[in-house]
């Protein structure tokens, strides 16, 4: 069953998933590589996400440019740094959208981030991350015409309570941000609205859609079953640590990644992905509050 899940390889450059969705990968390894989308028709185009890293957010601004596109504006999946930090080159497109709750989450969760990015990627001063928040909220159902087309965005919550998605109906592409990874991660969101909006992807997208991921590239919509099934399974042996009166931490030493996805999966993530990979046990202490705190 795991055989017949496609990921495209990671490429520099601006790699077309569908005549109307093209993908960009950030160089940036230690976050996992964040994969940004533009959305196009005809020489109009709106990008998903901006880039961690500002050379990043640069290149791909530049190969919008060579494609003959002109960028229109920027949708911020959700509020992390490396999905919002390229936001100020933006600043000359009219629109930032984002879910109501992003700027307000960029602006108390994530106050800190651009300076701990600053650091972190050892940026020269002339890149120092200015955060920019969304100037425009969009809602569940609601559509964005760029050119002749059309995308819808819907809310889906779970890996933080800001997602949004955009689901491209013509060619079944669904620009997924970090709701759909090569590891679900839902540290800083809520496991059980995860997999409810998993779930609503799964049926939106059905077994052969493009499901664009905010880490790792593309891969088929039957691949969340499994994504799923893991979160599932985190949740279920977590209870059973919750309800046997164990601590957090043996949660999170006792529950491996490998018992909790097929051998494939693992081997994949590892030899792959193995930057997400401490995903997991952030994903196991979550479980733990949300089930203690469920119990008390
Ligand atoms: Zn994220």
């Amino acid at each position: 069953m795991f055989a017949s899940v496609k990921t495209a390889p990671l490429r520099p450059g601006l790699a077309a998933v569908s005549n109307s969705v093209s993908v960009f990968d950030g160089k940036y390894p230690g976050g996992g590589n964040v994969t940004a989308a533009v959305f196009h028709s005809g020489k109009e185009a709106f990008v998903f996400d901006s880039l961690l890293y500002p050379d990043d957010t640069h290149a791909l601004l530049q190969e919008a440019k060579k494609s003959g596109l002109g960028v229109k504006g920027l949708i911020n999946t959700h509020w992390h740094i490396d999905h919002t930090a390229g936001n100020q080159l933006f600043h000359d497109t009219q629109h930032i959208i984002s879910h109501s709750l992003c700027g307000g989450l960029m602006r108390t969760e994530g106050k800190d981030d651009p300076e701990w990015a600053f650091g972190r990627l050892k940026l020269e001063e002339k890149d120092r991350i200015r955060s920019t928040y969304p100037n425009e909220a969009v809602g569940d159902g609601s559509t964005l015409q760029v050119g002749s087309r059309e995308i819808e965005i819907i809310h889906a919550p779970g890996h933080t309570p800001d997602s949004i998605i955009g689901w491209e109906k013509e060619e079944g592409v669904l620009i997924a941000g970090d709701t759909v990874m090569e590891l679900p991660f839902f540290g800083y969101g809520d496991s059980q609205a995860l997999i409810e909006s998993l779930k609503k992807i799964r049926s939106i997208a059905g077994a052969r859609g493009k499901i664009v991921q905010g880490h790792g590239g593309v891969c088929a919509g039957e691949r969340i079953v499994d994504d799923i099934r893991y979160l599932e399974e985190v949740r279920r042996r977590t209870a059973e640590y919750v309800g046997s009166g164990k601590s957090a931490e043996q949660a999170s030493a006792g529950i491996k990644l490998e018992d909790c996805v097929t051998k494939a999966r693992f081997a994949l993530l590892s030899e792959r992905f193995g930057s997400l990979l401490w995903c997991h046990p952030s994903n196991v202490e979550r479980a733990f509050s949300e089930l203690a705190e469920k119990k008390a």
